[in-house]
């Protein structure tokens, strides 16, 4: 990066930096927003620069353009890192991330409430590099320094869960394992940095998924993987060994969804709230898994920990068939039926974690379900859910 944030803004608020984050007008004809690059070859203007690359800020359309380095540093600047490299999609950033931090003949200790293909990832991929993976309880906090070998070389943490919501106490787990000099892997997309600040509270590389909150309007594929000063070198290293880039069209949207992510947030925190105290009330709902809710088992570290709540959270229903729960969702007009989440519409899909938990139980006493809340009126998603749920009852 060959710009730095001005140290006045260093010290403003995340609402403040999102704003002005990446940025330069006058790098742009005075324009407010950095406009799309599109390219391969950067030309030099004699041999002597070409062969020493002196001075030169681009080399190759993959190792970055104007567009993708405006969002790499704004993205920066709000997580409080190091350095920020983009991937195509989140699941891309995520295996970054591991394949920064691991070497054949390692060990790395993974939640088991991890992102699914994630876990894939780890179990198919790193296995085949000769790279032993062990899932561990979410809840594990310092106790998982017992599940330490001399050859582990990081841990994964992810919360709230993927589907399944455990609050982990990574600042418990990111001491154990600094002390162990591992690197503390974080997948920090359904908080963002602006609800947890990951590099704050021990993480090194946060993985993100831009794909949900950043973009915000389900129209594009992206990932961010940020590190904080101990891993930048590595991490942009690995990158531009891999060459997975990011498409400049979704770098730019990325960076004008950006703009009103705080804004995007606090509303989908609100919605969220209100929709998961509304199901917390159902006769028919027997849980709701939402960290900022009292009676999450997680509560006090998020609250400790988090800086607010997003859209995303799951239920247990009160036990049903699974025919009564597919009359309640095949006919609801509103909740679109459909993985990702994140976007300005709402959505829900059924889940069932049991199958591959390794060390952990996952055995809730009903169907479970995720809700994604969107940016409707929140009266009119309850009346969608109220019909559904008299369909539920119709046939249980
Ligand atoms: C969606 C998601 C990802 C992957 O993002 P893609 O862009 O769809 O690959 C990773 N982690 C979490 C927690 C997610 O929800």
């Amino acid at each position: 990066m060959s710009k730095s944030t001005p140290q006045s803004r260093k010290a403003m608020r995340a609402r403040t930096k999102i704003v002005y984050a990446g940025r330069a007008p006058e790098d742009q004809f005075g324009f407010v927003n950095t406009p799309i690059y599109r390219g391969s070859t950067v030309l030099f203007p004699d041999v002597a620069t070409l062969e020493s690359r002196a001075g030169t800020r681009f080399r190759y359309g993959t190792y970055g353009t104007p567009t993708t380095e405006a969002l790499e540093q704004a993205w920066s600047e709000i997580s409080g890192a190091a350095d920020t490299v983009l991937a195509p999609s989140g699941l891309a950033a995520c295996c970054l991330a591991l394949l920064t931090a691991l070497s054949s003949g390692d060990h790395v200790l993974v939640t088991d409430s991890a992102y699914g293909p994630t876990r894939s990832f780890c179990e198919a991929f790193l296995t085949r590099m000769g790279i032993e993976t062990t899932f561990y309880d979410p809840l594990v906090g310092a106790g998982i320094a017992a599940l330490f070998r001399p050859n582990t070389r990081a841990v994964l943490v992810e919360a709230p869960g993927s589907q399944s919501f455990e609050i982990q106490d990574i600042p418990a787990i990111a001491a154990v394992a600094h002390e162990r000099n591992a690197c503390v892997i974080m997948d920090n997309t359904w908080a963002t940095p602006l609800f947890f600040p990951a590099h704050e509270r021990g993480v090194d590389l946060s993985a993100d998924a831009g794909t949900k909150y950043l973009s915000g309007h389900s129209d594009l594929l992206l990932g961010l993987v940020s590190a904080n000063a101990k891993w930048a070198k590595k991490l942009r290293q690995t990158y531009q060994l891999f060459s997975n880039c990011a498409g400049q069209e979704d770098a730019w949207l990325a960076l004008r969804g950006l703009r009103t992510m705080d804004l995007r947030l606090r509303e989908a925190e609100k919605q969220g709230l209100a929709l998961a105290r509304w199901l917390e009330s159902r006769p028919e709902v027997s849980r709701v898994l939402h960290p900022a809710l009292e009676s999450h088992p997680g509560h006090a570290i998020w609250k400790r920990d988090f800086l607010g709540s997003t859209g995303l959270f799951s239920v247990i229903l009160k036990p049903a068939s699974d025919q009564a729960v597919a009359a309640m969702l095949d006919g609801l007009e509103l909740f679109g039926l459909g993985y990702s989440w994140g976007g300005f519409e709402s959505l829900v899909v059924p889940f069932d974690c049991s199958s591959y938990r390794a060390a952990s139980v996952w055995a809730p006493e009903g169907p479970a379900l995720r809700f994604s809340v969107g940016l409707e009126d929140i009266e009119d998603l309850q009346d969608d859910l109220d019909k559904g749920f008299a369909r539920l009852r119709a046939q249980a």
